[in-house]
């Protein structure tokens, strides 16, 4: 299933536009990037030395051998010849308009959906700085996202390419729906999203759909961070999770879903869920029906790292409810990732920035590696395997010839010591320089 056409030039139509930095090459003109060295394809694992990167209108044209200059006026030159350059991470979980924190709930009713946008805009720099030029943004508080994400696609905003479900669709009652708000005030900003039984659930997918989801993005079982005291199992019916899935397909809509207990993990890829965000607890079952139906897993490490510090602090600032769900959910995920790497399933880098920094996505590389993922594993899942699970694997995730020029450098080799990844030294999305130290 592949994101309908629509959904994806509004996404990638503005490639080439902003230029914080530098104003790029245009009408033709040639960006001429020469590569110390280049992991051009992640697939092939193959690292080139003293490679030219050949960039027009935000597009990768060629890759030649040995370093070629800028021969006609106009034309540029970006020198990275003492770097690593590798195309630009897929993050495939975040939530760019806000970052958890002791605030979280007084700020859902002081915000404005402007406020949430502003902050987008900061954290969206922030991430793109970080060398992220594609993020999937599975929910945020209301539909500021949508304006995020037109803003960074018509250069007004410096961020990377966003696809967004908006806000998720969840059972009443379920993960989604809103905790220890007063009734009148839970009334006021409950989300429009939640459903009960079949035909509602189809209804508000449809309804996510109109206000400009790019893809679905369910709760499919109790989540560590709401104040819900209703664990971490299936919260959706079978028949509810066909529904929508059956709904966002028909729309020409991918639906993931949050997911930690087995039950509901197992549950969701039956109904022909296309991928499973966390996936804590998945089972032999889990690993069996991911493979059968080509599901792709996003282990968001980095999220259960974050919530076990919190938890495990005495002065943490969770209710309750989420401290306990935390501890049990937090220090399960490493050796989730250690199982589903070791199964061979399909797995898409994505770390729920919003619960770590935003900025900080990279850690989750060395995260992976701990679980058993090889460096050049890791790099596969945030560009290759990310731009296949989010439908655009004809854009990016590789230095090849028609793709976008999306590509990062650092300064040591990442497949030799991952946490180089931590420090991004370039960045370029189509085809514009973001950053040049
Ligand atoms: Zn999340």
């Amino acid at each position: 299933m592949r994101f309908a056409a629509a959904a994806a030039s509004a996404v990638l139509g503005a490639v080439g536009i902003a230029a914080p930095l530098a104003a790029g090459a245009a009408g033709g003109a040639t960006t001429f990037v020469q590569a110390g060295r280049v992991l051009a394809d992640p697939a092939t694992g193959r690292v080139q030395s003293d490679q030219t990167i050949v960039v027009r209108d935000g597009r990768i044209v060629e890759i030649r051998a040995g370093f070629v200059g800028a021969a006609r006026e106009g034309d540029r030159l970006v020198d990275l010849r003492g770097s690593f350059v590798l195309p630009g991470l897929i993050d495939s979980h975040t939530h760019l308009c806000h970052e958890n924190g002791p605030d979280d709930k007084i700020n859902r009713v002081t915000k404005t959906a402007a406020d949430w946008a502003i902050d987008g805009a900061h954290f969206a720099s922030i991430t793109l700085q970080a060398g992220f030029t594609t993020v999937a943004d599975l929910g945020d508080e209301n539909d500021a996202i949508f304006a995020l994400r037109d803003g960074i696609a018509a250069g007004r905003v410096p961020g990377p390419r966003v696809l967004t479900s908006g806000n998720v669709i969840s059972p009443h009652g379920g993960e989604g729906d809103v905790y220890g708000y007063r009734p009148d005030v839970t009334k006021v900003i409950q989300h429009p999203n939640l459903c009960s039984g079949a035909d509602d659930c189809r209804r508000v997918v449809r309804q996510q759909i109109q206000r400009g989801a790019d893809l679905i993005k369910i709760v499919a079982t109790g989540a560590v961070l709401s104040d819900a005291a209703a664990g971490v199992g299936q919260q959706f019916t079978d028949e509810e999770l066909r529904a929508i899935v059956e709904t966002a397909h028909m729309l020409g809509r991918r639906a993931t879903a949050h997911a930690h207990s087995a039950s509901g993990i197992n549950a969701a890829l039956r109904a022909g869920i296309d991928s499973i965000e966390h996936g804590t607890f998945l089972d032999a079952e889990s690993i069996r029906l991911f493979k059968s139906h080509g599901a792709y897993l996003v282990p968001t490490l980095l999220a259960g790292d974050t919530v076990t510090r919190w938890a495990n602090d005495p002065h943490t600032f969770l209710s309750p409810q989420a401290q306990a769900k935390a501890l049990q959910v937090g220090p399960k995920m490493l050796e989730m990732g250690r199982r589903a790497h070791a199964a061979g399933i399909k797995i898409a880098f994505g770390t729920d920035a919003s619960v770590a920094p935003h900025g900080t996505n990279a850690r989750e590389f060395a995260l992976m590696v701990e679980a058993g993922f090889t460096p050049l594993e890791a790099i596969q899942a945030a560009t290759i395997a990310g731009a296949d699970h989010l439908g655009l694997a004809a854009e990016i995730g590789a230095l090849t010839p028609g793709k976008a020029a999306d590509l990062i450098a650092v300064s040591t080799d990442p497949l030799q010591d991952i946490t180089a990844l931590q420090r991004v030294r370039f960045v370029m999305k189509g085809g514009m320089v973001y950053r040049q130290e």
